[in-house]
């Protein structure tokens, strides 16, 4: 075991120092960054990995601070860093706060900086709460898909967006699908290259039926896997048909890749399969670099900033830890450690503790950061093996 954990240690000798920019934010964001910053540290301090960490403001503490959701020095943290670690923003606190410094407002600001247009949602079944989805266990145990969503493009930013009077009583309202080429290109090949390190599957979902911007992500999603991606194997889905799909026989899917809004949809339900919000991580990537490949990159939980359970002691810290897996394995080139933290995740569900909102008959209730301590002594045991 030893000489093991030895050799990660050579390893690490020869590791580049990688960067990571903690936003911890509001509400429950910093509480469970706490749990997640426990594993970075230990990477350290094993000498598994070399991380370098800053931490900012983001959210209504940027905007306690700055007077803005985010500030210019922290942006320019976050374009610097290999990974930026993203917890939660918002509140009740902030409700007031004029419409361009709500918190939310430092979230959006970091995706279109850093053009982050990839974000993508992982729905992972672990077998220990198997019985906790709302589909039998058979359809979501062991369930391993990811859903690559185009973040940046389509009807939530196309223009014209509007509301008109038509004076006769009658309002209009107009939002605009647009899709470009290489928008739809990028998208497509994020989802090729994932699928080539998981089961090598893609699934495109689009509504060429009716739409024309369908028509268009069809046509060069088939191109760019014929010129590009043949080794890959592809099949297109009508959006409407791959939500039913989700729901009858989710693990026929490896990765799925889809526009902005049918994502938005489909990550959703995708996600719900699995249980609880606590558990749900999520990446954000942009185009890889060209002289470095490296890829500008956020790492976030799902949820939100929890204010009626903040300051309790009881947030579920998973889906930051398991953002923190998804940032080793997809910005910091540690795949085999992300495998790791999920599967001491795994272990610790397996031995019965759960936070208040995963909480079953005969299971062992936790807090945060007695789940977070749970987590990595495991990954500290299993990891060294
Ligand atoms: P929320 O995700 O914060 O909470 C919804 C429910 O899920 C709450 O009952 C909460 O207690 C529970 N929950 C969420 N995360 C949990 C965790 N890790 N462990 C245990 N329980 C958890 O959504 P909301 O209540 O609609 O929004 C609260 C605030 O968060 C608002 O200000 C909203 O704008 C903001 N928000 C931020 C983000 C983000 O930062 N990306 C996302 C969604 C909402």
């Amino acid at each position: 075991m030893d000489d093991l954990l030895d050799a990660h240690v050579k390893d690490a000798y020869r590791m580049t120092t990688h960067k990571l920019f903690l936003l911890p934010g509001d509400g429950i964001g910093a509480e469970v960054m706490a749990e997640a910053t426990k594993l970075i540290n230990w990477f350290n301090q094993t000498g598994i990995a070399a991380f370098e960490i800053e931490q900012g403001l983001v959210g209504g503490s940027a905007y306690d601070a700055h007077g803005e959701a985010i500030c210019d020095a922290d942006v320019a943290l976050a374009q610097s860093a290999d990974a930026v670690l993203f917890g939660a923003v918002g509140g009740p606190k902030w409700d007031g706060v004029p419409y361009d410094k709500r918190p939310e407002a430092g979230l959006l600001r970091l995706r279109k900086d850093l053009e982050l247009f990839a974000n993508l949602r992982p729905a992972i079944c672990y077998p220990a709460l198997a019985d906790g989805s709302s589909l039998k266990r058979e359809i979501v145990e062991g369930l391993d898909l990811l859903i690559v969503r185009e973040l940046t493009g389509g009807v939530y930013f196309g223009e014209p967006k509007e509301i008109t009077d038509l004076g006769n009583g009658q309002k209009r309202a107009i939002d605009t699908q647009i899709y470009d080429t290489y928008e739809i290109e990028r998208a497509a090949r994020v989802a090729f290259d994932l699928a080539r390190t998981r089961r090598n599957k893609v699934s495109s979902a689009e509504k060429r039926n009716v739409m024309k911007s369908g028509v268009l992500w069809n046509e060069v999603v088939t191109r760019v896997h014929a010129e590009e991606y043949p080794d890959v194997e592809l099949e297109h889905v009508l959006a409407d048909n791959c939500g039913m799909q989700l729901v009858r026989n989710p693990k026929q899917y490896d990765v799925i890749v889809t526009d902005n809004l049918f994502g938005d949809v489909l990550s959703d339900v995708a996600a719900m399969l699995t249980g609880s919000l606590g558990m749900l991580p999520s990446a954000s990537l942009g185009a890889p670099d060209e002289k470095t490949g490296r890829r500008k990159s956020l790492y976030e939980p799902v949820h939100g900033s929890a204010p009626d359970i903040a300051g309790t002691g009881k947030a579920n810290p998973i889906a930051m830890i398991a953002s923190l897996a998804m940032a080793l394995r997809y910005s910091l080139n540690m795949g085999e450690w992300a495998d790791q933290v999920e599967a001491a995740i795994g272990a610790v569900l397996a031995q019965g503790f759960r936070t208040p909102d995963l909480m079953d008959d005969g299971m062992k209730e936790v807090g945060t950061s007695e789940m977070g301590d749970h987590i990595l002594a495991e990954l500290a045991e299993t990891g060294a093996a």
